[in-house]
């Protein structure tokens, strides 16, 4: 089968990561016998160095136009690129800002997923993390306080600012039943948080979630409120498939989540509407600071396409592959220099400089940490597949 795919290269880093996640794509097509076919769409500063804008009306066509769009990160330095002396909708950021609009894309996915390898960047303790812990944060994106009305005026004299929450029910709906889905694909169970003991908005969104919980009779459910949900993330994370929630909570659990995992590089995302479309990225940004040095974490962009493969194209055995590869390769000790342990950083330096190619690193140093740069860590992924 052929899958017309959408990339967003970039800015940064942005072009380094996704020729990696290509390159993987590529092997997973040659091997299971799909074609991927590719169309760059520029957005971001590229795009403003091209054409004076963010994104363009035939870009955001050329993304509506493929049947999932993969990206890798935009945007520079804010405090030296000129992008940023732009007023604020002809900044890269604004680019990404009108293609989730464009496509509608109201729902966020984040896998909050601990490496077996990678245990030692958790911040909490063995006790806590046991076999490690695997959830999905299902976050609306498109509703809820970021979205509402909102205004800041002279009450009696008295600033007084407010921020509007609402949600109406077929918001809900639609957020709950993919968030059932997605479960569907997993461990079978949803927990939905609210804050339904104070808010009406949490309240429908309860019963609402209730009414799509029954057409799902396969997946267990319960509700938790978010101060809870808050301090069960680092008490218990295990307990976790996926949580379901609301615009502004799901955008400070997601990032709690995350930090219990370690590196950004190894964070993917997907934000999808309510067809089989999606945009898949990492969760990182550009990372100026290391773009064009061959060193940034492939893996998030990788694992991305591997979400891409499991949810746009319901190619799950792909997509296992996919991530089977990634943990293998981590089992295998290599590493990119973010997700290095510090003692190992400096024996390897030397071990790299020497010029050797993947397979005569591992060779040379056993089953040691190795340390890789960003094209070695996509081909090994891509032999693994
Ligand atoms: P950042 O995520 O780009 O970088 C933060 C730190 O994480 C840096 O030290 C960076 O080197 C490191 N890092 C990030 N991704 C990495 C990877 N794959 N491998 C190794 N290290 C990695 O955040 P920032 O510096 O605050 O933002 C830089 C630019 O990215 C800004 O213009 C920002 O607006 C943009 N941004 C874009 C997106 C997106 O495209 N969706 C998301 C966040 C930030």
């Amino acid at each position: 089968m052929t899958y017309h795919v959408g990339v967003i290269s970039g800015d940064g880093i942005g072009p380094e990561i996704v020729a990696e996640a290509k390159k993987v794509l590529d092997r997973v097509g040659k091997k299971y016998g799909h074609e991927f076919l590719y169309t760059e769409i520029l957005m971001g500063g590229c795009s403003i160095d091209a054409t004076g804008v963010p994104l363009t009306d035939e870009a955001i066509a050329a993304a509506q136009a493929s049947d999932a769009v993969l990206m890798g990160s935009i945007g520079g330095n804010t405090s030296t690129s000129p992008w940023y002396k732009l007023s604020p909708e002809l900044r890269p950021e604004a680019g990404l800002l009108k293609l989730r609009k464009s496509l509608n894309l109201f729902a966020n996915l984040r896998p909050a997923y601990l490496y077996e390898e990678l245990k030692a960047a958790c911040p909490l303790r063995d006790d806590i993390i046991g076999s490690g812990f695997d959830m999905m944060i299902m976050r609306e994106l498109t509703g809820g306080l970021y979205f509402g009305a909102r205004e800041t005026k002279d009450v009696d004299g008295v600033m007084t600012a407010v921020d509007t929450l609402s949600y109406n029910e077929n918001e809900i709906r639609r957020i709950a039943k993919r968030g059932f889905d997605i479960a569907m694909k997993r461990r079978k169970k949803v927990t939905s948080v609210d804050k339904a003991n104070v808010l009406d908005s949490s309240r429908l969104w309860r019963k609402i979630v209730e009414e799509v919980a029954a057409d799902y009779p396969e997946v267990t459910y319960e509700h938790m409120l978010v101060d809870n949900c808050a301090m069960q993330l680092v008490k218990d994370p295990k307990q976790f498939d996926v949580i379901l929630t609301e615009n502004m909570f799901g955008d400070i659990l997601s990032d709690e989540a995350s930090m219990v995992t370690g590196s950004i590089g190894m964070l993917a995302s997907a934000s999808l509407n309510d067809t089989k479309f999606g945009l898949y990225e990492p969760s990182g940004g550009s990372a100026p600071d290391i773009a064009g040095k061959g060193i940034a974490n492939p893996i998030a962009t990788i694992l991305s396409a591997a979400m891409m493969l499991r949810y746009s194209f319901d190619l799950d055995k792909e997509a296992d592959a996919i991530e089977n590869a990634v943990k293998l390769v981590l089992k295998e000790g290599f590493r990119t220099i973010d997700i290095m342990p510090q003692d190992s950083r400096e024996h390897n330096e030397h071990t790299q400089a020497a010029g050797m190619c993947t397979e005569e690193f591992k060779n040379a140093v056993g089953n040691k940490i190795v340390q890789v740069g960003t094209k070695e860590m996509g081909s090994l992924i891509a032999d693994r597949v």
